[in-house]
């Protein structure tokens, strides 16, 4: 999807999405209220956020651009958490379940700093499968970022430890770390990303700075509950929302805002480089709503 603005891009991965939301006539006419509701749901904005939303809109009235606020009002809620000064490099942990995409937003997150002109390092921390350290080589070279690989087998703890030492000596700017989906060890994942958090930071003050839990939207609403087992082990500072193109679940970033009270940080529009942009929440709800 080179070429367009991030606006189009936005709107036409979101085009499944919006087909899913009936939001019959509006100009002032009331809308049929069941069928809005399951509309909502079927965009799997969660049966929470549905019902609240579409209580404050019913005693709002204005519909629909009452919905479009309230819509807003959720999406905005989660507060950012706040990287106060820090010395480089700023740490970025990514975690999440097993195919979401983490591999392929670390390489995405990366490229976006090597444009910045910034020094950035990828820890390949995934020691499960050899296949993923090729995976993330290649893409380091191709994106212009150094990478400190463990290998497989290794106890990704220990890697990035030792992936952040040489980071910091190499005077890196910007490290992004890339974790398992699951492990070798019979030690529980939760447990395991809880001591690389510890360990990252030991060695760098403050890290993670960003603790970035993945998700596939297409799998929405129904990973939330994994994705409250990561909010447990780990300080999260925010979600990537994955695959957004071709799901009609992107009301799932709804859920996310609500349900999880993590601000959505980038979404993930495509398999390309380029196919990872920032959220913007009001882009989001005018793609979702506009025909
Ligand atoms: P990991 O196991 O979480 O590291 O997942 P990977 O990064 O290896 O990605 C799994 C698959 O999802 C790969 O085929 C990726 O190309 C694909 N993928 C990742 N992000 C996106 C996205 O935003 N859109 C689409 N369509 N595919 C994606
Ligand atoms: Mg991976």
């Amino acid at each position: 999807m080179a070429g367009l603005s991030i606006r189009e891009r936005l709107r036409t991965s979101l085009a499944r999405t919006r087909e899913k939301l009936r939001l019959g006539s509006g100009g002032g006419v009331e809308p049929d209220w069941d069928a809005l509701e399951e509309s909502l749901i079927l965009a799997d904005l969660g049966l929470p956020a549905t019902t609240e939303i579409l209580e404050r809109v019913r005693a709002r009235g204005g519909f629909p651009a009452s919905l479009r606020e309230e819509l807003l009002g959720v999406i905005r809620a989660p507060s950012q958490a706040e990287v106060g000064a820090m010395v480089p490099p700023k740490v970025t942990l990514v975690a999440g379940v097993n195919g979401v995409g983490k591999t392929t937003t670390v390489a995405k997150l990366a490229r976006r700093h090597v444009e910045l002109d910034r020094r950035v390092v990828i820890i390949a921390a995934d020691t499960f499968r050899a296949a993923a350290q090729e995976q993330l080589e290649l893409w380091s070279k191709r994106v212009g970022a150094s990478i400190f690989a463990g290998e497989p087998g290794r106890d990704p703890a220990s890697v990035v430890h030792d992936g952040l030492t040489s980071s910091v000596s190499r005077r890196a700017d910007e490290v992004i770390i890339d974790t398992a989906g699951r492990l070798h060890t019979k030690r529980p994942l939760m447990e395991e990303l809880g001591k690389v958090e510890r360990i990252a930071g030991r060695v760098v003050a403050g890290a993670p700075h960003e603790a970035l839990l993945v998700m596939d939207a297409a799998v929405g609403t129904n990973g939330l509950v994994q994705a409250r087992e990561f909010a447990a082990a780990l300080r999260l500072t925010g979600v990537v929302l994955t695959k957004m193109d071709g799901t009609a679940k992107g009301g799932v970033v709804v859920a996310v805002s609500k349900e999880l009270g993590l601000p959505v940080r980038y979404t993930g529009i495509g398999e390309g480089m380029q196919d990872l942009i920032p959220f913007d929440a009001e882009a989001f709800v005018d793609a979702l709503l506009s025909n």
